[in-house]
């Protein structure tokens, strides 16, 4: 396989205000690996458009995920953070794997399935086509790593079946031109620990997602305190009392879920957090989760507050990151249209 310098990207979409499963599940692992790794982010502009989004609104979404990932800690001087329809490459590689994806492949993606709902013949073609941008987006750097939440994980093993059928049907060409192993990596998902997935407070089946049409469903990070509180206080339970083991945990999501937050948020293992509440109440467990998420989230939604408040400063942030993303993109693209044939 190729051997290419360690380089995370990853995105999320400006759909809405941001959630503690977002928080959870992917910027606070992107903050982490900003030690060990040099770092993309990206505000995926065009795949919020794959459904309905007010044009103002989809502006102010833009410049809040910039202000989230700042406030939770991303350096964006020493590594990049733009928005996605700024880089013309992305949309560029996208059509390319248009061409090398599969019908079938598209299919099967069960996110589709989820945000199309029964009304598929209605749903926007990009919607259909978004894990191919998505493995664009990727791949257009090159990316060797992608931090992710579960939910991701089908369009990220897509997205390693593309560049390897990319890599395989341009074989004799890239034998040629000097990319005998492949020029695209099989990027690698990081996806870790037990906030991977975290579920809607309504229904402990379904993720936590900031589109939900619910707004108890899910914990914003724009939220505050007693609306944290309350929120957390009307979270789904069932009669039981909380378990001593794990294993009890089955077919009791919701129990499943408001631990795994407890426990991700204390950043502890899962069987500490029972150690302490085995046996307990949902009602006094609540009062201790509503307090934890108000410590953990308050520096953050408050720095965010801040940011939001100099949409100048966000805007040269975007702008900053965009040109250094345009110098890795861009010759990247070049050498895919070589590849394929285009004269340019
Ligand atoms: P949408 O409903 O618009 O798709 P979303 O909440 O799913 O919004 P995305 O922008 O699609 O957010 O995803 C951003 C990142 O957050 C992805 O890495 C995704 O895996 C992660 N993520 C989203 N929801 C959760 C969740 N409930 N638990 C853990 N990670 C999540
Ligand atoms: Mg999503």
């Amino acid at each position: 396989m190729i051997e290419l310098k360690e380089r995370v990207f990853s995105g999320i979409q400006p759909t809405g205000n941001l959630t503690l499963g977002n928080y959870l599940g992917a910027i606070r692992n992107f903050v982490k690996l900003q030690d060990t790794h040099d770092c993309i982010y990206c505000v995926v502009d065009m795949h919020a458009i794959t459904q309905w989004q007010e044009p103002e609104e989809l502006s102010r979404s833009i410049r809040s995920v910039t202000a989230a990932f700042i406030a939770a800690g991303i350096n964006p001087a020493k590594h990049i953070v733009f928005n996605q329809s700024r880089i013309p490459q992305h949309a560029e590689l996208a059509w390319v794997f248009n061409c090398i994806a599969r019908l079938g492949w598209l299919n099967r993606m069960t996110q589709f399935k989820e945000k199309a709902g029964k009304n598929r013949e209605n749903a926007s073609v990009g919607l259909y086509a978004y894990p191919n941008l998505m493995a664009a987006d990727i791949l257009v750097y090159r990316a060797t790593h992608v931090p992710v939440g579960e939910d991701q994980k089908q369009h990220l093993e897509l997205c390693r079946d593309i560049a390897q059928k990319f890599n395989s049907d341009y074989a004799k060409r890239l034998e040629k031109i000097g990319y005998g192993d492949g020029f695209f990596p099989l990027t690698e998902p990081l996806i870790t620990g037990p906030a991977a997935r975290i579920m809607s407070l309504r229904d402990g089946t379904k993720k936590m997602s900031k589109s939900d049409p619910s707004d108890l469903s899910r914990i914003n990070l724009t939220d505050d305190a007693d609306t944290i509180a309350k929120k957390i206080r009307k979270a789904k339970t069932d009669p039981e009392a909380l378990p001593f083991d794990a294993a009890d945990l089955k077919g009791r999501p919701e129990a499943a879920n408001l631990l795994g937050i407890f426990s991700a948020l204390k950043e502890e293992p899962l069987a500490k957090t029972l150690n302490t509440y085995g046996g307990a109440q949902f009602s006094s467990f609540k009062r201790d989760l509503a307090d934890l998420a108000v410590e953990k989230l308050r520096p953050i939604t408050a720095k965010m507050q801040k940011l939001c408040a100099d949409p100048g400063y966000i805007d040269s942030v975007l702008k900053d990151g965009g040109e250094r993303a345009r110098v890795i993109a861009e010759p990247v693209m070049n050498e895919v249209k070589k590849i394929v044939g285009f004269v340019r």
